[in-house]
């Protein structure tokens, strides 16, 4: 089956579709994002990640490229037409198409949108979630404003890489506190020697995962203790586990960062459980 994506009202070929040159998100990174895990051909949690969109347009100023029923219809179509079943749909939303100046363009300028949708590998998923991944930790540099989720991603496009080549998984950006913020990609989270799990509160430095917001609801439904705190890479290096939530990537454990093992080595029971009980609590449409 060929890929087709939605681009600014079309469903168009994959290989062939593009954006204007000046559209505003090509040029100043002017738009926000989603990404949306698809599980058995249904969008997990879109309720939420579309509040989260709504949200991040409208601290930018972008209005809604189309109501949240039409959004939902482009959402499901785009996955319908690629045939995926488990996977991610992507969605972008920018400014649309100016003449390039840096201040808004005029007042009725279209924002534009485009949808994506591909397979995730689940069983490659699912082999190095019971294995877990390796961390580094890089300083943070990235703009204040990190709740809000644009496109403007060169700092975790660096911190992303810079762990690739040192054999890591993810990047966690360390504040000038000393304090852990977040991974390039994903929300980092640690279990403490007497049980408790502890994630940075989302107030500020960190974009608010919708995955880390789910999986604070199922770890307090099953009984488990959820701190909002900051914590430092050392305190991690010494941690009873360590795991990262995205919704690409669900709850996955983290088993080395900067090179100090974690406890064992092996991903921890409290990262397994809530991977495994991870859709009980998610919302499904
Ligand atoms: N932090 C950052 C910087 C991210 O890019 C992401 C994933 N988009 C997350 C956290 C996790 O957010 P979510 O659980 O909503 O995917």
């Amino acid at each position: 089956m060929s890929r087709i994506a939605y681009v600014n009202g079309r469903y168009v070929p994959h290989r062939t579709a593009s954006v204007h040159v000046e559209d505003r998100g090509y040029q100043f990174s002017d738009g926000v994002y989603e990404v949306c895990e698809v599980r058995g051909g249904h969008l997990v949690d879109a309720r939420r990640h579309l509040d989260r969109l709504e949200r991040s347009l409208s601290e930018l100023r972008i209005a809604m490229p189309m109501g949240r029923a039409a959004l939902m219809a482009v959402l499901r179509e785009v996955v319908a037409r690629n045939g995926v079943k488990n996977g991610i749909v992507y969605l972008q939303a920018t400014r649309g198409v100016a003449r390039r100046d840096h201040a808004f363009p005029a007042p009725g300028t279209a924002p534009s949108l485009v949808v994506t949708a591909r397979r995730a590998d689940m069983a490659a998923q699912e082999r190095l979630a019971t294995v877990g991944v390796h961390v580094i930790c890089v300083p943070e540099n990235r703009w204040p404003r990190v709740d809000i989720k644009t496109v403007g991603l060169l700092p975790n496009v660096l911190a992303k890489q810079q762990a690739k080549e040192a054999g890591a998984r993810e990047a966690w950006f360390v504040d000038a506190e000393g304090h852990v913020t977040e991974g390039s990609s994903t929300n980092a989270w640690i279990v403490t020697g007497d049980g408790q799990i502890v994630t940075r509160p989302a107030e500020s430095g960190i974009l608010k995962g919708i995955t880390r917001a789910v999986v604070m609801e199922a770890a307090k439904a099953l009984g488990l203790v959820v701190v909002e705190r900051a914590f430092t890479p050392q305190e991690a290096y010494a941690a009873r586990e360590a795991f990262i939530t995205a919704a690409s990537t669900l709850v996955m454990p983290v088993v080395e960062i900067d090179g100090h093992t974690i406890a064992n080595g092996q991903p921890g029971s409290v990262a397994r459980e809530l991977r495994q009980r991870f859709h009980d609590f998610s919302e499904v449409s």
